[in-house]
This record gives structure tokens, C-alpha cells and sequence, in this order.
């Protein structure tokens, strides 16, 4: 089975294309699932932005996630997901949204060191007044506070961190492990994210050096392109299918109605 289980649409507002689009390339691409896992809206303001409203999400993202997956039923499996921020003081918020709507997937992702949008082009001047080792240091503490927040199902580009290139002095390896040893304690699954390969750091997340540790931990993997254009859609994925082999003993973890399975990968098929 292969699947692409990160997907966004024009309604963050920083990608092209409907979920239509989005579907229908992974429907040429032979693809058995798609997940559509666009920014979730925020309380007060956060990061408007750079996602949806509420008001979106219900009168557009899900009623049209809705109508193309009983379009498609017959040829492919669309799964309801979202791209849920954590971010500390709104942990209740993200989780009376998650509750009231039906999800089959929620991917959890750290965007954001207090007021600092690490990830965001605009801001990538703050790598140079900061300190990089204490800047990782944040960040995977977050990603710790966000595995054991009870919130989400996958962890998204585990360290997004490196997306401009910035590497730290010291080595990961500590702090890599306590963060992955309480993503296995908290049962969630971490996924191979392709789009680190369009970024200056031009890597997948996570690192071979991370997938190590994952593979030691035997902590489930999934598989997510994070296209932000109908064309991203299952991009690279010959690599991260090598990686679930090398790393996850060749199966990717699935999920309908937020229960996870782990299945069998198979090769891309060529487009
Ligand atoms: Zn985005
Ligand atoms: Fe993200
Ligand atoms: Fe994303
Ligand atoms: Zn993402």
C-alpha cells in the first residue's frame, strides 16, 4: 500500500489548488489513500496568516473533503486529517476542535518557539541573533511537550529545525532520543516528510541519524510529501519508500477514524 497523508490546499493560504486537485494527482499517481491535512484554524488570532478560519473549515475544507471522498470511494480512499499546531496555552482549544470533528488522522506539528515562527522565511534572521544550540534545545523540548499533550496521532517533520540549514555545535543524539522515547511512550507514529528536500537544507525529515534511533525504538513511520501544490503530491517518495525499508521494516502505519494499522508498503508506481 502507499499513501500521502500530508496534503494542503489554498485555504492556508500559502499553497495552490483545491482538494480536488490534490486527490486526483495521487489517483494518477496509483495511490491506495490520501489524506487531507490542511493548517487547522486557530484561536485569537494565531498565525492567521498562514491558515484557515473556523468558519472555513466548516462551510469549505470539510464539506468539500467530504463530497470528493465519496466521489472517489470506488478508486481511492480519502482520510480526514489536519495539521494540528502545538503551541502552549492553547492545547484545550486544539482539542474541543479535534473532539468535535470527525478525524481519522491528526498530525501534530511545532511551528512556533514562543512568538518566533522558526519555520517561516520571514523570520530566518533570528537563527543569527540566537543561539542554535539552545534554539534545537527548544525545540525538541516542544516536540517532547507535544508527544505527551494526548492531542495527536502522527508527529510531523520531527525536526523541522533544520529547514534552513542551521545545524547545531553539539550533537543531536540526546536530545533526539529523549524526544523520540517519549513519542514511543506516548504510542504516536512520525512521519517521513518529503518537502525537507525542497527547503535550503535539502534533506528529508527526519535525518538518517534520527531513523536510527526510530528503528531502535521500533516507532511506527508514515509517509507525507506536506505538498503545497498539487504536484508535490507523493514527490520523492521512491526515497521514502527506501527509508520505511531501511527504518520502519517496510511498513507504514495507516489510520481510519484515528485507530492506526500498520501495513505493508509498496513501491511507487511510476507516474
Ligand atoms: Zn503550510
Ligand atoms: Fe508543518
Ligand atoms: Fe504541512
Ligand atoms: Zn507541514
Amino acid at each position: 500500500m502507499i499513501v500521502d497523508y500530508h496534503t494542503h490546499t489554498f485555504l492556508c493560504k500559502h499553497a495552490e489548488g483545491d482538494v480536488d486537485d490534490y486527490v486526483l494527482r495521487a489517483l494518477e499517481l496509483g495511490f491506495d489513500e490520501i489524506g487531507c491535512s490542511e493548517h487547522i484554524p486557530m484561536p485569537g488570532g494565531f498565525d492567521e496568516k498562514h491558515r484557515m478560519s473556523l468558519e472555513e473549515y466548516v462551510n469549505i475544507y470539510a464539506p468539500s473533503v467530504s463530497e470528493i471522498r465519496e466521489r472517489y470511494k470506488s478508486r481511492i480512499r480519502v482520510r480526514r486529517g489536519i495539521e494540528a499546531d502545538f503551541f502552549p496555552g492553547t492545547e484545550d482549544w486544539v482539542r474541543g476542535f479535534i473532539k468535535e470533528h470527525d478525524f481519522d488522522f491528526v498530525i501534530g506539528s511545532v511551528h512556533f518557539l514562543g512568538s518566533w515562527g522558526f519555520d517561516d522565511i520571514v523570520f530566518v534572521h533570528q537563527y543569527s541573533e540566537r543561539d542554535v544550540d539552545s534554539v534545537y534545545e527548544q525545540y525538541f523540548q516542544a516536540v517532547r511537550k507535544s508527544a505527551a499533550s494526548g492531542l495527536f496521532d502522527v508527529i510531523a517533520h520531527c525536526d523541522l529545525v533544520k529547514k534552513f540549514g542551521h545545524r547545531p555545535t553539539k550533537s543531536l543524539r540526546d536530545l533526539a532520543w529523549e524526544t523520540l522515547r517519549e513519542i514511543k511512550k506516548a504510542g504516536l507514529c512520525i512521519e517521513i516528510n518529503t518537502s525537507g528536500l525542497r527547503k535550503p537544507v535539502k534533506e528529508i525529515y527526519p535525518s538518517d541519524s534520527i531513523l536510527e534511533m526510530i528503528r531502535e525504538l521500533a516507532i511506527p513511520l508514515t509517509l507525507g510529501s506536506d505538498a503545497h501544490s498539487p504536484g508535490d503530491v507523493g514527490r520523492d517518495f521512491d526515497r521514502a519508500v527506501a527509508l520505511i525499508e531501511r527504518y520502519g521494516g517496510g511498513h507504514i502505519a495507516v489510520f481510519e477514524g484515528r485507530e492506526r494499522r500498520e501495513v505493508r508498503v509498496s513501491r511507487v508506481v511510476p507516474a
